[in-house]
């Protein structure tokens, strides 16, 4: 099997290596005589993947003892409501700042909640100009409730491609973040966050588990009683086992995160990932024949988006590159024109092997 460059925002590529390991156990686990998936979640057997894949991402993200890693269900959506069930009591409120898509539905999913008697949602700011986001706040344009109960944001916008570079200080009050796009593609600071959340079909591994690292501090705050699956202290509590988690979801996690420590960590992923980046912005800055959308200093490192300066030759472009097998180019529909998504998966022969059809294509329609 030859396997096709995958510029794919999610299920997205997973790292060979990663998948090799997961199907040379897929049938037999160890020498257990059956495949990972046929094990109890309370067995001794899987009980190592499981505390495995909490070490490694503790070890990779250098969480600090204050913070607890959780593995839940339900995608980064659930987490847009089990959020404010769990922090926003009635008569507070907290601020939602708006850089696209996902953040407005964490926004409305929150608004929604009011009916049930959760807070306020305040948008602390927007960069929303016809119906299009090109890039992050500043600082200085954020309007934060001084007492609010959290902040939330979305670290990388995968639909537009913007991404902070540099978070903004929310101060005493507990940052919450989006990280489902960007997560474990940087080194990061996790003890400047009240939680961070992220669904883990793009760096993490396959989708149906969703990586919640929560400051345990905030759980103490929550004291209304809510529905025992959104209740972040339960999970803690029972330390990811509450009800029967995505076992074989956990499993390729596991393996995943064994590859980025095989590569070297975060901060060998990081350089690997600015470089993979800086490639492809620089063919979009090469020629006008391209357009990025996004503004130069909110430009994501992960999902690079851009139009053609003639859009009917976008159509022309994805079906050229699908037939050379570089897949998944398509940008979102609220954008339009073309999207790579070159998450940690994505080698840098993939970017390169990008940009030399791009220099192909403007050549010949130019
Ligand atoms: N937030 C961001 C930043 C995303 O990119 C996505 C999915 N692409 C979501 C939230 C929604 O994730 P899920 O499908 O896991 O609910």
């Amino acid at each position: 099997m030859s396997r096709v460059i995958n510029f794919n925002a999610g299920p997205a590529g997973l790292p060979l290596p990663a998948l090799e390991r997961a199907r040379d156990e897929f049938i037999e686990f160890g020498k257990s005589g059956m495949s990972i998936m046929e094990h109890s979640h309370r067995g001794k057997d899987y009980e190592g993947v499981h505390n495995e894949a909490i070490a490694l991402l503790k070890e990779l993200l250098a969480v600090p003892a204050t913070h607890e890693v959780l593995f839940m269900q339900g995608g980064a959506h659930l987490q847009f409501s089990t959020i404010p069930l769990n922090f926003l009591p009635p008569g507070k409120t907290a601020d939602y700042v708006i850089t696209g898509n996902w953040a407005n539905v964490a926004a409305s999913e929150a608004k929604k909640l009011g009916a049930l008697g959760v807070g306020k949602v305040n948008v602390a700011g927007n960069t929303e100009v016809e119906k299009k986001f090109t890039r992050v706040p500043t600082q200085a344009e954020l309007k934060l409730t001084p007492d609010a109960t959290y902040v939330h944001t979305t670290s990388n916008n995968t639909i537009f491609g913007t991404q902070f570079q540099a978070f903004p200080d929310t101060g005493a009050v507990p940052h919450i973040c989006d990280m489902s796009s960007d997560i474990l593609s940087r080194k990061l600071d996790v003890s400047k966050f009240g939680m961070i959340y992220a669904g883990a079909q793009k760096n993490i591994g396959p989708s149906g588990v969703t990586v919640v690292i929560v400051k345990k501090d905030a759980l103490a705050r929550c004291t209304r009683p809510i529905p025992s699956m959104l209740d972040y202290r339960i999970h803690v509590k029972k330390e990811s086992l509450y009800n029967t988690p995505s076992t074989v979801g956990i499993f390729v996690i596991e393996q995943v995160l064994q590859w980025i420590q095989d590569e070297g960590g975060l901060s060998a992923i990081h350089a690997r990932n600015e470089d993979k980046a800086a490639r492809l912005y620089a063919e979009l800055d090469r020629t006008a024949f391209w357009r990025p959308h996004a503004n130069p200093d909110s430009r994501s490192r992960m999902n690079v988006t851009w139009r053609i300066h003639n859009p009917d030759l976008e159509a022309v472009f994805i079906k050229e590159a699908t037939a050379v097998g570089l897949n998944g180019l398509k940008g979102h529909r609220d954008v339009g024109g073309l999207r790579a998504s070159i998450y940690n998966a994505c080698p840098t022969e993939s970017v390169d092997a990008l940009i030399a059809f791009m220099k192909d294509f403007e050549k010949r329609n130019g």
